[in-house]
């Protein structure tokens, strides 16, 4: 089945239409025209191949809602006219001890990812959700609550669980003194969820005309890092930090704003090492974590907690003829908070 896309042929030539083909769908899969995708920094690293590994053409996009066209005969929780979601894994080997707790992202033999992954039946290329299009097993697909804005819901499937997640598997929640670090779609989510769990929250962020917006997020309170006066107050602070920042800075400056036992959790993933010297963890006991988005299971868990309490992305819908430009402005901070396509206009 041929799909309208839009493809990165090179790690240097902007997106442009293309069109690929999807799988005629087998007994557990469910066909989903796709009415929305939001637009990730990680698809940006990716075209760019910023990251090393990508497959050209690179098809990005894994914050996808749509509704369901088409599903094979074993399939039970969905059916045709239905709403559903996808977001960054479509496969994993679901046998090992990680698939089996629900954690496919860490799947032992590789989740396989919405875009640029190895489809396990054919080693083929995957291709996301800037297309028309997609086919996928039932089993990586998510049901979403029919109330709220498809729009507003699509960053959910990346930058709300890959939030949500670490924010969970700390335990954080009331009396906890969080920071969420970099104010973009990873950042508005963190502050939101964060906030709903009961935390206090502050904002890092190096950008002071986000200030007004992130306490309208929920946050209690804004620092300007690029101020070094205001930055050096908050050492010693914070129990938790969610670092969400997408290009290299300086990890230290942020770990001197842990309290004792303090842990910071890196989501960002700047392509760029970083140095980090043994004493800034050991004095004070401090930790540094990371996470990768979330399991089936608890991206659900999320879709609902977020129907439940009214939790959306605050979004700016585009035309995906303006995809290149939408990068530009990502980069440059120009986005609030999440750049989402209307498929219509593919
Ligand atoms: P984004 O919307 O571009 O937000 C990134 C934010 O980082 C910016 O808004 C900015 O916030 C801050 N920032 C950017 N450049 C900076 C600089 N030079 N110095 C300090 N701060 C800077 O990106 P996103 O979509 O939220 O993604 C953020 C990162 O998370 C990316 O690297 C992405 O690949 C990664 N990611 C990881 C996972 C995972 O599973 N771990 C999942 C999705 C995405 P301020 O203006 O407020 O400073
Ligand atoms: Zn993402
Ligand atoms: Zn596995």
């Amino acid at each position: 089945m041929s799909t309208k896309a839009y493809a990165a042929q090179s790690a240097t030539s902007p997106l442009a239409p293309w069109s690929l083909d999807r799988r005629e769908p087998g007994p557990h899969d469910v066909q989903i025209e796709i009415l929305y995708c939001g637009v990730c920094h990680s698809d940006l690293h990716t075209a760019r191949d910023e990251w090393g590994g990508t497959i050209y053409p690179c098809v990005p996009g894994h914050e996808i809602v749509g509704r369901i066209t088409k599903v094979g005969n074993h399939v039970k929780r969905f059916k045709a006219g239905d709403l559903a979601a996808v977001g960054c894994m479509v496969d994993s080997c679901r046998k090992c001890d990680n698939c089996k707790q629900g954690l496919e992202q860490y799947c032992r033999n590789g989740m396989v990812g919405t875009y640029n992954g190895r489809e396990k039946a054919t080693g083929a290329n995957t291709y996301g959700g800037y297309s028309k299009q997609i086919v996928v097993t039932e089993d990586f697909a998510l049901t979403i609550s029919d109330k709220q804005p498809l729009e507003a819901v699509a960053p959910l499937l990346c930058a709300g669980i890959t939030t949500y997640s670490p924010l969970k598997y700390w335990e954080i929640g009331k009396g906890h003194k969080v920071a969420i670090l970099g104010l973009g779609g990873l950042g508005h989510m963190g502050v939101k969820l964060a906030a709903s769990f009961g935390a206090e929250v502050t904002m890092l962020s190096h950008s002071p005309s986000k200030e007004a917006d992130a306490k309208r997020l929920g946050a209690h309170n804004f620092v300007l890092t690029s101020d070094a006066s205001q930055a050096k107050k908050m050492n010693g602070y914070f129990d938790f930090i969610l670092d969400t920042v997408s290009a290299e800075h300086d990890y230290n400056m942020y770990m001197n704003m842990l309290n004792t036992n303090g842990i910071m959790v890196c989501v960002g993933a700047p392509p760029t090492p970083a140095q980090i010297p043994a004493f800034n963890l050991i004095l004070g006991r401090k930790s540094l974590g990371g996470s990768l988005i979330g399991g089936i299971p608890e991206t659900q868990e999320m879709l609902d907690y977020c129907a439940t309490n009214n939790i959306v992305s605050d979004v700016e819908v585009i035309d995906i003829k303006n995809i290149n430009e939408s990068y530009e402005r990502m980069l440059n901070g120009d986005v609030k908070y999440r750049f989402v396509i209307d498929m219509a206009t593919l």
